[in-house]
């Protein structure tokens, strides 16, 4: 168990000792990765930057420094639908703690406070330029754990590799990858091949809360701060793995339209949305994974529509 979620390791090594040696090597980079970014427990390094007075630099180590440019990154490609300071809307909405319905003046002030554009990042410097900035490692934070994984075991001389952290994987050499029912997470809809890389997959479906019986997502749309359409699920392929977590929450934010256009002016990321409709199920993907998809329900057919 590791970012309150379950990994599965395989590494394919020269012999026994070694394959233990190199994955002991990737569970500690993801253990060094939860120890900088949980904000689950105030002693992080995420946590004691979220708690840092307005206006004052604050020093980033260089992992931090990494973890944040890189969300920030991904805020601005996706024009803000990412946004790895939505702590505000987080609190707003309770999706910590049961789930909650703030009303519209607390949604407002939410909307306006979660925004990434209130942390400034300098050369190896923070400054939270508002006190209400709160940054929430929810939508990277994996995916940051998984890529310190990768390059250890890479380091490690492994050539073949699979890291799987609660759905999202990453992978060294050829492997293929199952995609989830966006219905029932532990039916496996689709076959994905890949040759390195990371697959991550987000969806409302099935980590909703409920609040007064209606079903909230957990993720929500930082323009307007309400949760995001629910449509089934989005996944992206991509090299990177802290890239791949935080354009599968951002892109799930667009929609599988806007996703499957934004992935075609990316070249490097592929896109896979799975829609139900009318008790079935439609793949729509992205033309790089033309020849790279397996449906495993008959029923199912996969669409290209650029
Ligand atoms: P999972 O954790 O199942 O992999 P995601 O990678 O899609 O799912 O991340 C969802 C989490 O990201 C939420 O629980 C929340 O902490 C955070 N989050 C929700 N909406 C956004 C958003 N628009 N931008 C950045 N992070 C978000
Ligand atoms: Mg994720």
């Amino acid at each position: 168990m590791l970012m309150g979620t379950a990994l599965d390791v395989a590494v394919e090594a020269a012999d026994r000792p070694a394959g233990l040696a190199a994955s002991e090597r990737a569970v500690e980079a993801l253990e060094a990765a939860e120890a900088r970014l949980s904000t689950w427990r105030n002693d992080t390094e995420l946590a004691r930057l979220n708690r840092a007075p307005a206006g004052e630099p604050r020093p980033l180590s260089p992992a931090l420094a990494r973890d944040l440019g890189a969300a920030r990154r991904c805020w601005q490609e996706t024009a803000g639908a990412f946004d790895p300071a939505i702590g505000p809307l987080v609190q707003a909405w309770g999706l910590r703690t049961g789930g909650r319905l703030p009303d519209e003046r607390e949604r407002r002030a939410a909307v306006a406070a979660s925004r990434m554009d209130r942390l400034r990042l300098e050369a190896g410097f923070a400054v939270r330029e508002r006190p209400e900035l709160v940054l929430e490692e929810g939508g990277f934070g994996k995916g940051a754990g998984l890529k310190d994984a990768l390059a250890a075991l890479a380091e490690a001389h492994v050539a073949r590799a699979s890291l799987d952290l609660g759905g999202q994987v990453a992978v060294l050499g050829g492997w293929v990858v199952p995609v989830a029912d966006p219905r029932r997470r532990v039916r496996a809809v689709m076959a994905l091949t890949i040759d390195g890389g990371s697959v991550s997959t987000s969806g409302n479906s099935e980590r909703g809360i409920a609040v007064n019986g209606r079903r909230l997502g957990h993720i929500l749309d930082p323009r307007t701060g309400a949760p995001a359409r629910d449509f089934g699920s989005l996944t992206v392929w991509t090299a990177d793995p802290l890239r791949a977590d935080c354009l599968s929450t951002g892109l799930y934010v667009l929609g599988p339209e806007r996703a499957l256009r934004w992935a075609a002016a990316h070249p490097g990321v592929e896109v896979l949305a799975l829609l139900p409709q009318a008790g079935r199920l439609r793949a729509l993907a992205s033309p790089g994974l033309k020849g790279r998809l397996k449906t495993l329900d008959p029923e199912m057919e996969i669409e290209f529509p650029i």
